[in-house]
């Protein structure tokens, strides 16, 4: 039985104040799946430190971005080994907006993937099609070439420790959710496409996902959690989105 994952990308949102605030008014009694938070890189200890403090130890941290770089003269990157050591647990790769605004290919994207799991740190491996590639009837076809991608580059054991979120580019940040239904019908083939790694794997959706719309997503067979962008900056929405979970 896999366990369902809320994750909360904050994306370049908040401040200190607003963390705080934050983790004063987040309310997880009640929660018994998985949660992580990626907030911006300068708040990965700020947010360890709230969770300690609000005695949410098992809460996990995420980065919404690495390089595909060990170390060295790369100004202005973030290795996967530094956030490791800053007890970060998961991290976004291939997110839509990193795709499209700052020119990511799915090679690259790969090269993250890899770097992130020679770290020990879990990818959340974000693919997903526009909607002109949707009303194409080509969403699969773009979907399977972003896994292939990791498939070719990672090779061994590819997809072990890893979790995938299928974010449709044309949900995001757009208030369209996908139905359960169309999400549901992505995930299988994503699970199928994933080979013997698929059944354990967390595959989780993200899109414009809201605690009035979770519980209906999570209750599909292959929906097994959700990456939450705009819901995850109010503390009683995204409680109530890890609820449904
Ligand atoms: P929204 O929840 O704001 O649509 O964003 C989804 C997303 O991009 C999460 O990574």
């Amino acid at each position: 039985m896999r366990k369902t994952l809320v994750a909360a990308n904050w994306k370049m949102n908040g401040s200190r104040e607003f963390a705080g605030q934050f983790f004063r008014d987040l309310d997880l009694n009640g929660v018994d799946c998985d949660v992580a938070f990626c907030p911006p890189f300068p708040y990965l200890p700020i947010v360890a430190d709230l969770l300690q403090e609000a005695g949410r130890p098992s809460v996990s941290l995420g980065a919404q971005n690495v390089s595909e770089r060990e170390a060295g003269a790369f100004t202005g990157e973030v290795s996967a080994a530094m956030l490791k050591d800053f007890g970060v647990r998961y991290v976004i790769v291939g997110h839509s907006e990193r795709r499209s605004l700052f020119g990511e290919t799915s090679e690259l994207v790969a090269q993250k993937y890899v770097a992130a799991k020679e770290a020990g740190l879990v990818p959340i491996l974000c693919v997903g099609e526009t909607l002109e590639e949707r009303e194409a009837s080509r969403a699969l076809e773009v979907i399977g070439s972003q896994l292939d991608a990791v498939a070719e580059l990672a090779v061994d054991d590819c997809w072990k420790g890893a979790v995938v979120a299928y974010e449709p580019v044309w949900a995001i940040g757009t208030g369209k959710t996908a139905t359960p239904e169309q999400a549901q019908a992505v995930h299988e083939f994503i699970r199928g496409r994933l080979g013997a790694a698929g059944e354990e794997m967390q595959i989780v959706y993200g899109g414009s996902v809201k605690s009035a719309n979770a519980a209906s997503l999570f209750a599909q067979p292959d929906i097994d959690g959700a990456l939450v962008g705009g819901a995850s900056l109010d503390a009683a929405e995204f409680a109530g989105i890890c609820r449904a979970g």
